[in-house]
């Protein structure tokens, strides 16, 4: 049986470019991997009024604000987490997520996603019912660990 860890090590990276929905905040990443965890909890299903959001990560050094950095806000979730948002338009950025020193990066976000594929889903004890999820995208109860 196979299992996809979030930090397994994979295909080589690219740069990608990504924003919000207004263009005011713009981030890039270099050696972005394009595989992805879906995230079904209830807190990113909130601040996001989505079903489920699905991220790739980063190395917080591999990731840098472009532009709008004086216009994001942030949303302290946990103790350990920061999500910010733009204030002109309301859009969720990438988490950063200190103690691991990552960033998780929304997907939907970024300008070019081809080739990007979800491998797993985490948080699907708060998965929205009328979600039917793919026999080969592993599933976590919580978060993969
Ligand atoms: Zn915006």
């Amino acid at each position: 049986m196979t299992s996809h860890k979030l930090n397994e090590p994979s295909v080589a990276g690219q740069s990608v470019t990504g924003q919000c929905y207004c263009g005011t905040v713009r981030f890039a990443i270099t050696d972005f991997q394009p595989q992805l965890m879906t995230c079904h909890c209830t807190i990113c299903q909130r601040v996001s009024a989505a079903d489920c959001v699905s991220y790739g990560h980063s190395p917080k050094q591999n990731f840098s604000w472009l532009q709008g950095l004086q216009q994001l806000n942030y949303l302290q979730t946990s103790e350990d987490t920061q999500r910010p948002f733009c204030c002109n338009c309301g859009s969720q950025m990438p988490i950063i997520y200190e103690p691991a020193n990552q960033v998780f990066v929304p997907a939907a976000l970024l300008d070019e996603v081809d080739g990007f594929k979800v491998i797993g889903h985490c948080f699907v004890r708060s998965k929205k019912p009328w979600l039917q999820l793919p026999d080969d995208e592993t599933q976590y109860e919580a978060f993969p660990g």
